[in-house]
């Protein structure tokens, strides 16, 4: 930037410059609303003040630290780790590159779990938690719900843990590899998982920001075996659930009818799939239902 621009403080001005450094992303809105994230987070100041385009505060340093942002984001690197910061179902969660940016079509997830169990106190299992993002929502909207996250990766749960307590959730945390380790049963009333579901064959369909930052442990699934963890979700989530407890899985768009199957045979009742904001089949559930008196009477 150069004097002018310098003790220019207004936001557009600043905007123009971000945006005139991020030239090479053909997406104008990308780059727009990048340049605001950037100005919001070091300004600390909403997206009406950015419009009211007053002129910002600076404090020493703000310039420079915006430039080794811009730095990063030249080299694809996701804002989101850059600011150590992704927005999920109304609340700011701590992200570093161990753990998945969190996505859009996971809020829907939260969405129809925290609807569909409004007021209740569900005793829930996430699977995978990652970021911790769906067992912090969950625990912020389902206020007496005791709830455990499970992940296999240490420093993922180090993050998961920091969002609890950013916001003050006593979620219960443990590490545990869900393809080895065994659950208790009939413990809980709500199973849920965003386990990895890309296909190894659908790497080059990626973008690079996603491929050469975000955690490969927690995106990837071998095309010989896409379904792996499902299959040992659905098992040992259903010996872990009790009896009237629901399933609700993140999937694959190209795995619906597999899902459904799978959990079938699995033995949950009243499977149904969820469709995205793009139509595409994004959510599970499932339900455990009693032991019918008739299948009781067949064993005799
Ligand atoms: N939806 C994510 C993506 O497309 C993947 C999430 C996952 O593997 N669970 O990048």
């Amino acid at each position: 930037m150069d004097n002018a621009q310098n003790t220019d403080k207004r936001p557009a001005r600043l905007r123009q410059w971000i945006t005139g450094e991020l030239n090479f992303m053909a997406d104008v809105n990308e780059r727009n609303s990048l340049a605001n994230m950037v100005l919001a987070h070091f300004f600390d100041v909403d997206s009406t003040r950015l419009a009211m385009n007053e002129p910002l505060e600076f404090g020493t340093g703000d310039l420079d630290s915006i430039r080794k942002v811009i730095r990063r984001l030249r080299n694809n690197e996701p804002i989101q780790y850059i600011l150590g910061e992704a927005d999920f179902y109304g609340r700011k969660f701590y992200v570093d590159s161990h753990v998945l940016i969190p996505r859009q079509e996971t809020e829907l997830l939260v969405d129809a779990i925290v609807k569909e169990n409004a007021g209740g106190d569900p005793v829930i299992l996430d699977i995978g938690t990652g970021s911790g993002c769906i067992a912090v929502s969950l625990k912020m909207e389902l206020k007496k719900a005791p709830i455990t996250g499970l992940d296999v990766s240490e420093k993922a749960l180090d993050c998961a843990m920091k969002n609890a307590a950013r916001h003050g959730a006593g979620v219960n945390w443990q590490m545990a590899n869900i393809l080895v380790d065994e659950l208790s049963p009939a413990v809980f009333d709500i199973v849920v998982s965003n386990p990895p579901y890309v296909c190894d064959g659908e790497k080059s369909l990626m973008q690079r920001n996603v491929l050469d930052y975000e955690p490969h442990l927690a995106l990837f699934v071998p095309d010989r075996d896409p379904l792996i963890y499902y299959r040992a979700i659905a098992q040992k989530g259903f010996s872990a659930l009790r009896e009237g407890g629901k399933i609700y899985l993140e999937i694959n768009e190209a795995f619906g009818d597999e899902m459904v199957k799978l959990l079938e045979n699995q033995g949950f009742e009243e499977v149904e799939v969820w469709q995205d904001l793009q139509q595409k089949d994004r959510i599970v559930k499932g339900i455990k239902r009693n032991i019918k008196p008739a299948l009781l009477s067949d064993l005799h």
